[in-house]
């Protein structure tokens, strides 16, 4: 008999576990359990609108999706519909794949005032992620500032400054596109507190931004390391002779940031500045975001050290673009500190499992996640094929979701969804997104 396998969650990390269960010939069945009525989690609520080749991940998902032995249940919150103590009396195994949709908190003064935005929450918003469509941002002044120095804060960066016409070709959400588009925005600062040698950006992303239509990246060359120096430090593994990676992406980055330098001075409307080595201590303002104070910082042996001078930047929108964390599901023990999901390799608790990002935390792309679900996948095998204990799984679920008259999405439902959204893009924007479930279930009836 098949066992029964629940995976909370339908983003990266869901979804290659399934994969995993039936390339591994694992015999299961397997129920894709989905708090929004949509698939793919973060690839589409949290990959940058205009970076469509990076969702194409979501064709290969959906083949699996389309599986026999798996279903889709979309429009379940696990916690609110459903338990996780149901689900684990209906399932011989539960997979938490739930990601880490909070915002890390930044910790200092005047960070709720309104116009202050964690990333996850303007990001959700531009993307049209149902919980986030009336955020309602506050973007009716010149100078923005991004808080962070990862890709997520590049994404945000670029979606601010970037002219309609680079925009085409996205499926930002169409009342994203309208508030920024009309925005007086000409001036993003991206904050850093450690130097541009420490900074999380990747290669391709960072050069983007001297390659936009009406903006110009700012660099102040006394933040770069002096060219001789440049190719210095890090070190040369003495297994392989190579220069490690890292290293190897500092110094792309530096030079990238280097070439900016020359582009500083351009005639274009908008300008992206890199402000390395300054924390920021407060957001100032009365009864809005007004400005930010920062003190500026130096790196010595991977220490951020304060030196007790400060400047400031005036802003009426501020960005934090600064980490997520996960959110505790009740019945479930939660690592507050680290904002995930307790576990030994995935493992949390006996037919229990974790993967992706509520497993390891928020880092790493949407490949690093596959991994997870390899061993996931594994993991149940080794500890549960061919012990079926005849639990009701998807049948008991469906029972279930009726008793309580919940009105949850099938996969051939999402595919109807998504052909309309396609659609309704008209062969120029690669969809148009409904945004929320009102929406969804009246293109349904339609
Ligand atoms: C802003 C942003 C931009 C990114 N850009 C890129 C990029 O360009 N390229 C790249 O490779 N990677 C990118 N990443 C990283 C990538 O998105 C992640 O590695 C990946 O999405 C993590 O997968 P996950 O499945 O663990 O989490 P998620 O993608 O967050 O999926 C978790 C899913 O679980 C669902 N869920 C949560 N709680 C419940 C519940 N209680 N019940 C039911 N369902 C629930 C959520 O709705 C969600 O669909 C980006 C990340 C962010 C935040």
């Amino acid at each position: 008999m098949p066992i029964s396998v629940a995976i909370i969650g339908a983003g990266p990390a869901g979804f290659y576990t399934a994969e995993a269960l039936l390339s591994q010939g694992v015999d299961a069945r397997i129920d894709m359990i989905e708090r929004l009525p949509s698939p793919y989690g973060l690839i589409r609520a949290g990959v940058a609108p205009d970076h469509q080749s990076t969702k194409r991940v979501a064709h290969r998902f959906a083949e699996t999706a389309s599986r026999d032995s798996v279903a889709f249940f979309g429009n379940v919150e696990v916690g609110r519909e459903v338990s996780f103590e149901e689900l684990q009396g209906l399932y011989d195994a539960v997979v938490l794949a739930v990601g880490a949709p909070r915002d890390r908190a930044l910790g200092i003064p005047g960070e709720h005032l309104p116009g202050v935005y964690g990333s996850a929450g303007f990001v959700g918003w531009y993307n049209g992620h149902p919980d986030f469509r009336e955020l309602g941002p506050r973007l009716d002044s010149r100078a923005a500032v991004v808080i962070g120095n990862g890709n997520v804060a590049l994404d945000v960066a670029r979606v601010l400054v970037k002219t309609p016409p680079e925009m085409v070709e996205s499926d930002i959400a169409d009342y994203a596109a309208q508030a920024i588009h009309a925005a007086p925005l000409t001036d993003v600062y991206i904050l850093g507190r450690r130097g541009p040698g420490e900074a999380r950006f990747t290669s391709a992303e960072l050069r983007e931004l001297g390659r936009l239509a009406d903006c110009a990246p700012v660099v102040d060359p006394a933040d770069l390391p002096a060219e001789a120096d440049a190719g210095e430090r890090g070190g040369i593994s003495p297994a392989t002779g190579e220069i490690d990676r890292e290293k190897r992406i500092r110094d792309k980055n530096i030079a990238i940031l280097r070439s900016f330098t020359a582009l500083s001075k351009d005639t274009s409307r908008k300008r992206v500045h890199f402000c390395f080595h300054a924390a920021p201590i407060e957001i100032v303002g009365h009864d809005r975001a007004e400005g930010l104070r920062y003190e500026r910082t130096r790196v010595a042996q991977g220490r951020v050290i304060r030196t007790g001078v400060f400047g400031a930047i005036a802003c009426g929108l501020v960005v934090a673009a600064i980490g997520y964390r996960a959110t505790r599901i009740p019945g479930l023990p939660f690592d507050a500190d680290r904002g995930l999901i307790p576990n030994d390799d995935g493992r949390v608790a006996p037919g229990v499992y974790a993967v992706g990002w509520a497993k390891r935390g928020p880092t790493g792309i949407i490949g690093s996640n596959r991994p997870d679900g390899i061993v996931c996948a594994r993991q149940i095998d080794a500890d549960l094929a061919g012990t079926s204990e005849g639990r009701p799984g998807r049948a008991g679920l469906e029972r279930l979701l009726g008793q309580r008259r919940v009105r949850s999405i099938s996969f051939a439902e999402w595919q109807r969804l998504d052909s309309a959204e396609v659609a309704a893009g008209g062969g120029v924007a690669p969809r148009r997104k409904f945004t929320s479930l009102a929406e969804m279930l009246a293109a349904l009836r339609g």
